[in-house]
């Protein structure tokens, strides 16, 4: 899961870069509307982050903006304390939750859960590639009925390599999607997390899943 913060008091951006970063998800930072809508429309992300307070371009108008795009992903605001009309309008503008600063941290990761959820109910909650099933709600995997521990980044990895079953995914694709934008996509650190993935789903199975296709990426298929 990879989420953008909108965010120019850069205290705010940094702190909950961070307690997100803890939690396992990737995330980016903009500093202001513009770049906010710059990275929101030039990258995925599964859920924005966006204060209504912002130079450039505010919250509200950036995300009618964004839903006029069809960017459709779940968008959380923060506004100031007692700013009702910001919240009126923050919900009328598209975003889908709003949350009054000064907030405590864990009923920011509370409200991401939930909008994630949401969405993830329009999609499928389990995820499953031959006798692999992966539970994107609670994380869980298994193969074949035998649980496999996955660590944050193991499950982000198998999450959207799941997700793309059956096509070949690039270091790149996987650098953005489970990494962040300033990841150095030449180091092998994908490499080494692909071996420990696949010694956890594959290893002691006849039928392998996880297959490199030499100088292009990564497929996971059956067979
Ligand atoms: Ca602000």
């Amino acid at each position: 899961m990879r989420i953008l913060i909108v965010e120019d008091e850069q205290k705010v951006a940094d702190f909950i870069k961070r307690g997100l970063k803890e939690e396992g998800y990737a995330v980016d930072v903009a500093y202001d509307g513009e770049q906010g809508h710059f990275l929101a429309t030039t990258n995925d992300h599964d859920l924005i982050i966006l204060d209504v307070m912002l130079p450039e371009i505010d919250g509200i108008t950036l995300c009618q903006r964004l839903r006029k795009e069809k960017v459709l992903i779940p968008i959380l605001m923060l506004t100031a304390r007692d700013a009702v009309l910001d919240k009126v309008k923050g919900l009328d503008s598209g975003a889908n939750d709003y949350l009054t600063k000064p907030f405590a941290f864990a009923e920011l990761l509370a409200r991401i859960r939930s909008l994630l959820r949401h969405a993830e109910n329009h999609q499928a909650i389990n995820l499953q590639v031959g006798d692999l099933t992966l539970d994107v709600v609670t994380h869980k995997a298994s193969r074949a009925g035998q649980p496999i521990e996955l660590t944050l980044k193991e499950y982000a990895l198998l999450e959207y390599l799941m997700r793309n079953a059956g096509t070949i995914v690039t270091r790149t694709m996987i650098s953005e999607h489970v990494w962040d934008i300033h990841f150095d996509t030449f180091t092998n650190v994908i490499d080494v997390y692909i071996n420990y993935l696949r010694r956890k789903i594959d290893q002691g199975f006849k039928k392998k899943l996880l297959h490199t296709v030499r100088g292009r990426g990564y497929i996971l298929k059956e067979g």
